[in-house]
């Protein structure tokens, strides 16, 4: 499986023009890097003016490097729903990837676990790639609860989602795989504070959520990753990471890639 680097921009920067120069500049820093898929999540407005190439061709091997998009939201229907950017305006604008559930959705917007399941089911039955994102607070976590909070995130969340077989919504033809499916650990304590989830501790609830999910679908980390740091995800049995503020500095990100 493919190293998988998610960069969530989230409500930055600010202008086109600053989001190619960041791009422009992670893609020559990452240029002869094999065995990667970097999935670059900028705000909804600058998603139809990347066009993001393969990179690191390795044919033989079939480790080629490349570039994909993501959107960090969407709503689950098309319609009188003002100020909402729906799953197929997602596809049309060139995103392969949705981030869900990011815990900034759920504590600023209010998004439940329900509406998070709403979207998942709108996301994979357009064939986009959900990360869905689950964390416990540093309260719940005080309290013991950590385990508990996860499992239901997924529990309400994944609901009505078969995931040892092909997910097939209701009016579709065809097959849509679970493969679409990403899991992204991210304790809310750990986001933006400097303060990682220690190794251990993420290897933990790693292993919580494989044995609710299986052992197909993709777990990565999220939470203050850094160059430093990166590396002991990976050796916890994580599939990848997910990157916020380190995620705005090219040289940072590129390190950080690097490091992986
Ligand atoms: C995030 O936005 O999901 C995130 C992990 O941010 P940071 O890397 O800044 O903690």
């Amino acid at each position: 499986m493919k190293k998988i680097i998610i960069a969530n921009w989230k409500c930055n920067p600010e202008s086109l023009a600053q989001a190619k120069k960041l791009f422009n500049s992670v893609k020559k820093g990452v240029k002869d890097l094999k065995n990667l898929e970097i999935v670059i999540c900028p705000p909804f407005t600058y998603l139809s003016s990347f066009k993001f190439p393969s990179f690191a061709k390795a044919s033989e091997d079939k480790q080629d490097s490349s570039f994909k998009m993501g959107a960090q939201n969407c709503f689950y229907q098309q319609g009188a729903f003002t100020g909402e950017v729906s799953v197929g305006m997602l596809k049309d604008a060139g995103a392969e990837y949705v981030i869900i559930g990011h815990s900034e959705r759920r504590r600023n917007f209010g998004e439940t676990n329900e509406m998070v399941n709403k979207k998942i089911k709108a996301a994979l039955g357009v064939k986009l790639k959900v990360i869905l994102c689950i964390g416990e607070t540093a309260e719940e976590r005080k309290q013991g609860k950590t385990d508990d909070v996860l499992l239901e995130q997924l529990e309400v969340g994944l609901a009505g989602i078969p995931l040892t077989t092909n997910y097939l919504p209701a009016g579709r033809q065809g097959k849509l795989k679970t493969t679409n499916l990403l899991i992204a650990y991210e304790p809310l304590w750990a986001i933006g504070t400097g303060n990682n989830c220690q190794p251990q501790e993420a290897g933990k609830a790693r292993l919580l959520i494989q044995q609710e999910i299986g052992e197909k679908i993709p777990i990565i980390y999220g939470g203050s990753v850094n160059a430093k740091n990166v590396k002991s995800y990976l050796d916890v049995g994580y599939n990848g990471v997910l990157i916020g503020g380190a995620s705005l500095k090219s040289d940072e990100f590129v390190k950080t890639i690097k490091d992986s």
